[in-house]
């Protein structure tokens, strides 16, 4: 209660700004993760890795759009090439040279990803690779995991498909099982068209897959004649060419999204020719903003100039030793506490480790997640309410180190419950 006292204490802004929101959105907002008890922090603007919020209070930005803000508030590359891209028109009803070099960048980096296209976020990628694969394999069926996100409508909650579903057929096995897995695609061989997995479960907590049930989901999908689908909208950040090319998997589709073109909105889906090529005719995918000029541009720096291989291993690398350091400091105090998660995105649990899979969480975890999120608050980190970080370039090591003795001092603090 405190804490949550000191909350709206220090933001009467937002409260404010909440209540007037209220009038024209439910719930005061469009996206849903961005809605929580009291009332959202809303912010006014950004600056490499800062943020200050409509009250004045300054954060190092940890949350990271969600992983979509990988290049931090004021990209210089990105920022030249989105204003050059407006000088020359924003809406020309046309195609352009920057979607041909983007396009290439992605094929290039990503190699089972032969063709691809472009969409305005990531459920939109996974919806259209979705439909892909069902009109390829002439199959209705998808296979998914409890937990897994794919997108507003593409919702996998720990117990199953949410009320916002779209109504296609799914299935469903348990993440990281690869016995249940491999027994569905086995029963189902005439109906399955597809199996749609995150290489790392991200909304559902950053648990990582492993690579034993990845690789048997790649053996079974082929010997069933369905499709697998890598949904990467989260993990392609962990190497140039994605989670999938760290661990040595090629799934036959791929959905991107966040931050690949430079903050701007994207998504996108790509994988095998043969898949690909129904787009040739046999498919329709429309969209009036698909190959926005502003998406294109920055996405042609983003990838060509910016995140470069080794910046990529980089961040991976800076993201393996911060959650080193939490979990060390949390195991010497000897908490039930952790962060699961890969490289430079991960997500702090109230139990011991290691977690394999979704869960609902307590009472107790939940409002330790509401006191996680407060107490960073409060000390000047703004992440993911449900404690989750996403590191982004500009980051400075001495913000991460000072992250590093908060989340310490929380959990000294919180020694009795934990
Ligand atoms: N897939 C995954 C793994 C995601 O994490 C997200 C977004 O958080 C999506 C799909 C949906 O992407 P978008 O929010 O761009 O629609």
């Amino acid at each position: 209660l405190d804490a949550r006292s000191r909350f709206i204490a220090r933001h009467p802004r937002s409260a404010e700004l909440h209540s007037q929101a209220r009038t024209v959105m439910p719930g005061g907002n469009t996206r849903s993760v961005l809605y929580y008890q009291p009332f959202p922090i809303a912010m006014d603007k950004g600056e490499g890795s800062t943020l200050w919020d409509i009250d004045g209070n300054e954060f190092v930005d940890l949350c990271g759009e969600y992983t979509a803000g990988l290049f931090g508030h004021s990209e210089s590359r990105i920022h030249a090439a989105v204003h050059q891209a407006m000088t020359q028109g924003l809406n020309l009803a046309a195609v352009g040279r920057a979607e041909y070099e983007f396009a290439n960048l992605i094929c290039a980096r990503f190699p089972s990803m032969e063709l691809v296209r472009f969409t305005n976020s990531g459920t939109e990628a996974n919806l259209l690779a979705l439909t892909a694969a069902r009109v390829h394999t002439g199959r209705d069926m998808i296979l998914a995991f409890p937990g897994g996100y794919h997108g507003g409508v593409l919702l996998f909650t720990p117990q199953g498909p949410s009320p916002v579903t779209v109504p296609f057929p799914f299935l469903l096995a348990d993440y990281n099982d690869t016995d249940s897995a491999t027994a569905v695609i086995e029963q189902n061989r005439d109906r399955l068209a597809a199996v749609i997995v995150e290489p790392m479960l991200g909304s559902g907590g950053c648990i990582p897959a492993e690579i034993s049930f990845l690789k048997a989901l790649r053996e079974a999908t082929r010997e069933a004649g369905a499709l697998l689908i890598f949904d990467e909208v989260m993990t392609s950040r962990m190497s140039d060419g994605g989670l999938q090319k760290r661990l040595g998997i090629n799934p036959d589709l791929t959905t991107l999204g966040k931050y690949m073109a430079g903050g701007m909105s994207f998504g996108a889906f790509g994988g095998r020719a043969d898949v690909m090529s129904l787009f040739e005719g046999r498919l329709s995918h429309a969209g009036t903003f698909n190959n926005n000029v502003l998406s294109m541009a920055a996405g042609r720096v983003a990838l060509g100039e910016i995140f470069t291989k080794e910046v990529a291993e980089e961040l991976y690398v800076r993201g393996e030793r911060l959650r080193t350091a939490l979990n060390d400091r949390l195991t010497r105090l000897g908490v039930a506490m952790h962060f699961s998660g890969v490289g430079s995105v991960a997500t702090a649990h109230y139990r011991a480790p290691t977690i394999r899979r979704p869960y609902s969480p307590t009472a107790q975890e939940e409002d330790l997640r509401e006191l996680f999120f407060l107490d960073m608050v409060q000390t000047g980190f703004y992440l993911a309410r449900r404690g989750m970080f996403a590191l982004s370039l500009p980051v400075l090591q001495s913000d991460l180190d000072r992250f590093v003795d908060a989340v310490e001092n929380f959990a000294s603090t919180r020694r009795g419950v934990l």
